[in-house]
């Protein structure tokens, strides 16, 4: 028997049931773990693809992969997603019948499961144990496993019974998965599960396909009002700081034509149910939520993210805003604050226990730097959490796309602010130290006498708006902060180095930091008219679809893959099956049907379409076939069968993707006398095609024969002539 050496056999499955032509980072190291019973931890961000790691090699490994998964809406997308793919998984949970999961069980005794999912109140109890002590597991994968630790920010207390799988399982490797970046975290997440000498994989936080911007809160509304105009019909989450706030404005913004709905705590678990279905089916594009909502939802094409107040700390943040984009394209986060949000949640800490507080106070003082600051928000986040940035201007943040570059005067402009708040001895608000600077002749000030004061009328020659943005930069950067009842301003230590000329703090001219919109590099409507139009056909079929097979539309074809349909209008199986997120089973099951619609499409309006994918990204360089079970298991057919007609209708796939496998298995040497596959004189009229042709690709040989051989039979010769090398000394000589 031969053993499959892991990277080949996993990266020949991720082709055939993702579509995916390569692996991410970090992602091979994590299946290389999973395959070799290695204990890990693997922290990845958002999107980056964690699922993959165990999923593809439960695909490997003989028998059932048990995951552990917190929500029952995350499970059942997961497990849709799988076997939208073709792949054997199911799940146990509450909301199935008896005989519903005496099927599955079955089927995991059966060994038909590649993966189970179930909850970890499920999984620890003990008639579970003894079922599972029955079957065949090949490993344990913990999804979201910063619910084990309290100092994660989604605690869960039955994810700490988990500690017992290695109890009862010893020689099962357990592997853990999550976003949660701290270091505390991932150690509690190692010590609670008990891993042994785990492999530990930590990738970048950076999320780069998301764009960040701040927004001081004005007008709220039309704030708001602006960035829908630019997500219409898009998927995106509002979060507000009070329930009473999700339900004005959800009202509002259907008021003004947007399907929207909102959710918090208040409402019944089956309103909110409802509210989620119809935000994961696409039946509304917006929710309108309080954080309550966003743990159960794996929607993948969330594109914007709105916060209408500043959170608590910046992993909420970026926890919150990270449910934009999880599928890689561009989205949007957007923060509209307002100051009185941070004295708001000082307020809220009054009655947590000293340590609480000052932890409370610490973590919301890094979320209003981050908001003040004019640092690239990109590099603050991912040096938050302990990684460097090294790009110098990420180009999809408001403080890198302003332009602004600090004052000369940074250094003078901060000194004249900072001995005004000194001299104010700390005891006033941002508005007052503004009109001392300014020399008002407000009351308050001449009754207090501060016209005497050295820093009076300082900064006579500035506008009050220009100040105020340059007090908001120092407590972005931590020279000041607003604190105590009336938030008064107060020196930090940094600001103290800033007074006597040991620190430069950047402070922009520009008086409108916090106005700019990150510029949006967003996929669909970066899409032309027409692209966009047939995207937007595609969409509604894959919601008919979605519909009828009662799964959310984002398992039928991810947004990416729509997009890429309706850029480069593939007209052929082969062509389809060349784009990124289409695999086998989708390519049989749903390509039939986008097919005709792309054709028509290209009819009706006079467009080519796409013989052969010709993507803006180079084409991956072509590789050599690998055995799969699969092409052993057609080979037979076709070393019975006469012809390829014939061979085509005993597999029972369409014509197109028999050509593929034919082609592998003649260019692996298994087919002997593979000439017999194709027509009189087709192998001779390619051989003399491909010099003047000058290209191995199948559309401008299809072309250059005017069209007379199909696509299949000229593939089935191309891999006769690989396999008799002729073409690859064409590909040598053409590279040279
Ligand atoms: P996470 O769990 O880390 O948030 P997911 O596992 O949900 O991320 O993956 C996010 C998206 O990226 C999914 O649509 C997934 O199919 C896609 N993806 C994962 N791995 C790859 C890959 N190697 N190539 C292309 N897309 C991938
Ligand atoms: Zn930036």
């Amino acid at each position: 028997m031969t053993i499959p050496t892991p990277p080949d056999e996993a990266h020949s499955k991720l082709q055939q049931y993702w579509g995916y032509d390569s692996f991410r980072p970090l992602q091979a190291q994590a299946v290389n773990a999973v395959l070799n019973h290695q204990d890990s931890l693997v922290v990845l961000a958002t999107g980056a693809g964690k699922s993959i790691c165990y999923q593809l090699p439960a695909l490997l490994l003989p028998g059932t992969a048990i995951v552990v998964s917190p929500l029952i809406s995350l499970m059942k997308d997961q497990v849709d997603t799988l076997n939208a793919n073709g792949i054997p998984a199911g799940f146990v949970n509450s909301t199935q019948t008896a005989a519903e999961q005496r099927d599955i069980a079955q089927a995991v005794k059966d060994g038909q499961m590649k993966l189970l999912y179930v909850a970890p109140e499920r999984l620890c109890t003990s008639r579970m144990l003894t079922f599972l002590a029955g079957c065949q597991i090949s490993f344990f994968a913990i999804d979201e496993a910063h619910c084990i630790s309290a100092w994660g920010h989604d605690f869960r207390t039955d994810y700490r019974n988990l500690s017992i799988l290695k109890t009862h399982y010893p020689e099962k490797a357990v592997h853990a998965f999550t976003a949660t970046a701290t270091a505390q975290v991932r150690r509690d997440i190692v010590e609670q599960l008990q891993l042994k000498t785990p492999e530990v994989h930590v990738g970048s936080f950076d999320r780069a396909n998301l764009s960040y911007s701040v927004q001081a809160r004005s007008d709220m509304n039309s704030q708001i009002d602006e960035i829908l105009a630019r997500h219409k019909g898009e998927s995106g989450v509002i979060y507000c700081l009070s329930r009473k706030k999700t339900e004005e404005l959800a009202e509002a913004i259907c008021a003004k034509g947007h399907r929207a709905r909102c959710y918090h705590a208040g409402l019944t678990e089956l309103q909110r149910t409802r509210a989620q279905d119809a935000f994961q089916n696409q039946k509304i594009d917006i929710i309108v939520g309080t954080v309550a909502f966003g743990m159960g939802i794996d929607k993948s094409d969330v594109r914007f993210v709105i916060h209408t107040g500043a959170p608590k700390s910046l992993e909420s943040y970026q926890q919150e805003s990270g449910r934009a984009g999880r599928d890689g394209l561009p989205s949007e986060c957007i923060l509209i604050y307002n100051r009185g949000d941070f004295a708001w949640w000082r307020s809220t800490f009054a009655d947590l226990p000293e340590d609480a507080t000052v932890i409370a106070e610490n973590n919301l003082a890094r979320m209003e730097s981050y908001t003040l600051s004019f640092e690239c928000r990109h590099k603050l986040l991912v040096e938050h959490f302990g990684q460097t940035y090294p790009v110098e201007n990420c180009g999809a943040c408001d403080s890198c796309l302003s332009g602004a570059v600090p004052s000369t005067d940074s250094l003078i402009i901060a000194q004249k602010i900072l001995s005004c708040v000194y001299r104010l001895r700390e005891q006033y608000g941002v508005a007052y130290t503004i009109l001392v600077l300014l020399g008002s002749k407000d009351k308050r000030i001449l009754q207090a006498g501060h016209q005497d004061l050295s820093t009076y009328g300082l900064m006579k020659e500035c506008d009050k708006s220009s100040i105020r943005n340059w007090i908001d930069q120092l407590i972005g950067q931590q020279c000041l902060v607003a604190s105590g009842e009336y938030q008064q301003l107060k020196i930090l230590p940094r600001g103290r180095q800033v007074l006597k000329g040991e620190w430069t703090p950047k402070l922009s001219e520009s008086s409108s930091t916090h106005s700019k919109k990150a510029k949006r590099v967003t996929s669909v409507s970066d899409l032309s008219v027409e692209e966009q139009e047939l995207f937007e056909i595609l969409r509604s079929l894959r919601y008919e679809l979605a519909q009828e097979k009662k799964v959310p539309p984002y398992i039928i074809f991810a947004d990416s893959v729509l997009q890429q349909i309706a850029q480069t209008r593939p007209l052929t199986m082969e062509a389809f099956s060349q784009l990124s997120g289409v695999g086998v089973k989708k390519l049989e099951e749903y390509v039939p049907l986008f097919l005709p619609v792309v054709k028509d499409f290209c009819q009706s309006k006079g467009m080519k379409g796409d013989e052969e994918v010709t993507l803006a990204s180079p084409a991956p360089t072509r590789e050599q076939p690998k055995m799969t079970p699969r092409l052993a298991k057609v080979l037979e057919h076709f070393d019975n069968a006469d012809t390829f007609d014939s061979a085509v209708t005993k597999i029972g796939v369409t014509e197109s993707t028999a050509a593929g496998y034919l082609a592998d298995l003649i260019e692996l040497g298994k087919i002997a006398n593979a000439a017999r596959f194709v027509e009189d004189d087709v192998l001779d009229r390619i051989q003399a095609a491909l010099p003047e042709v000058g290209d191995t690709r199948l559309k401008p040989i299809f072309e250059h024969l005017g069209g007379e051989v199909s696509y299949n039979q000229i593939r089935i010769a191309l891999a006769i002539l690989r396999a008799s090398s002729a073409v690859n000394e064409l590909s040598n000589q053409a590279t040279t």
